[in-house]
C-alpha cells in the first residue's frame, strides 16, 4: 500500500471513530454477477494497476490467473473479468472460489476507497455505532441508579426574589 493510501485509510478510520460511526453493509445478492465481471482487485494491501503487477502477484496467489485484465478505470486501476464465470452468471467453481469472493462484500472496501459494483444488491453506508455509544455511556456512568440519575439535578436552593 502506498503511504498516501495508507494515510487516507487511517484517516477514514479515525474520522469514523471520532464521529462514533461504523460502516454497515445491507441488502442481499441479486445474482447480477457484476462482482465477477468487471472488478478491480485489491491484493497484498494494494490495488492492482498494471499487468506486470498482476503477473507478479499471481505467482504467490495462483487464483489471480483466473482474472483476465479487460482495461482500466478512469483512476488507472486494472479492471478484470473472471474466466470462471458461467454464461448464466454463476460461478463454475463455487466451492473452490477464492476467499476474496467468499467474503465479498466486506466493509474493508470502504477503507480502501473502493465501491460496490453498479447494480449490486448490497449497499454500503456509514451509521452511528450504537455499541460504541453505549460503551461511552457506560464509561461515563457515575454509578447512580436510574431513579437517582433522573433527579440528580434536584438540589436544595434558596429561591431568588425573581422566582418567588
Ligand atoms: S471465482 Fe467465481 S465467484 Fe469468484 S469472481 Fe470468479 S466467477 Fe465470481
Ligand atoms: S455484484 Fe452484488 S448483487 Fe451482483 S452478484 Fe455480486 S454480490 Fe451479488
Amino acid at each position: 500500500m502506498s503511504i498516501f493510501s495508507n494515510i487516507a485509510s487511517y484517516f477514514r478510520m479515525w474520522r469514523l471513530k471520532k464521529r462514533r460511526q461504523t460502516v454497515v453493509i445491507r441488502g442481499s445478492c441479486n445474482l447480477c454477477g457484476q462482482c465477477c465481471r468487471e472488478v478491480c482487485l485489491y491484493v497484498g494491501s494494494k490495488w492492482l494497476r498494471t499487468e506486470k503487477q498482476h503477473r507478479k502477484e499471481a505467482i504467490e496467489n495462483p487464483y489471480l490467473n483466473h482474472f483476465k485484465p479487460i482495461g482500466k478505470t478512469d483512476d488507472g486501476f486494472l479492471k478484470f473479468t473472471c474466466t470462471r464465470l458461467n454464461e448464466n452468471g454463476t460461478c463454475s467453481d463455487y466451492k473452490g472460489r477464492p476467499l476474496l469472493c467468499k467474503r465479498f462484500p466486506t466493509t474493508s472496501i470502504y477503507f480502501q476507497h473502493g465501491q460496490l459494483p453498479k447494480g449490486c444488491g448490497f449497499r454500503m453506508s456509514t451509521e452511528m455505532d450504537f455499541e460504541k455509544l453505549l460503551d461511552d455511556a457506560r464509561e461515563n456512568d457515575d454509578g447512580l441508579e436510574y431513579d437517582e440519575k433522573i433527579h440528580s439535578s434536584d438540589s436544595i436552593k434558596i429561591p431568588s426574589k425573581k422566582c418567588s
